[in-house]
């Protein structure tokens, strides 16, 4: 849960108890009635072909062989397909279009709902906004998913394709990493 302290309303302090059947955080202030329900965000992740090939994605704060997908949050007003095609363009520097929906996928550990999205991107890979690290291809026929977050969204589509992928074994150094992850976003 988002360890939040005080009330956006009335700046009291929020306070655990019991609402609706879960232990939440509440204003304690009488007279306000807020309520911190810390739903899961939405969050738009891209499946990129480039080249006839995927993209996968490491983001510099992640440690090395970590990899994924271009992921960001909506912004006021977006709709989902045009907030994916906008984080393509702004992390991976590609004009892209959106083939498909993938799926829709719940991610408990970040709270997060993730909306994934199969995309074409057209152009030279530049990482404009120096939000990833580094951008790599790999051949359809030899991607693995990671078992959890967006690596579903990798494994539905691959076997949307006709492909087998397997499960990725995770190195180590990024299982540590996953474990105990620094505070983020
Ligand atoms: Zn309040």
């Amino acid at each position: 849960m988002d360890r939040r302290r005080f009330c956006p309303v009335c700046a009291s302090a929020l306070v655990a108890r019991p609402i609706a059947g879960i232990e939440r955080l509440a204003c304690s202030a009488p007279d306000c009635g807020h309520v911190f329900w810390d739903n899961p965000i939405p969050v738009v992740a891209g499946v990129v072909e480039h080249e006839g090939q995927l993209v996968f994605a490491r983001n510099a704060r992640w440690p090395k062989g970590m990899y994924g997908l271009v992921t960001g949050f909506l912004e006021p007003g977006e709709e989902p397909a045009e907030a994916v095609i906008r984080e393509v363009a702004e992390e991976l520097g590609l004009v892209a279009e959106v083939t498909t929906l993938i799926g829709v996928y719940g991610f408990a550990r970040k709270n997060q709902v993730l909306l994934a999205y199969h995309l074409i991107g057209h152009g030279e890979i530049t990482l404009p906004d120096g939000e990833l690290a580094e951008a790599f291809h790999v051949a359809k026929n030899k991607a693995e998913y990671w078992p959890g977050g967006t690596g579903l969204a990798v494994r539905d589509w691959l076997r949307s394709q006709g492909y087998d992928p397997q499960p990725r074994e995770l190195p180590e150094t990024v299982k540590a990493w996953l474990a105990a992850p620094p505070d983020m976003d």
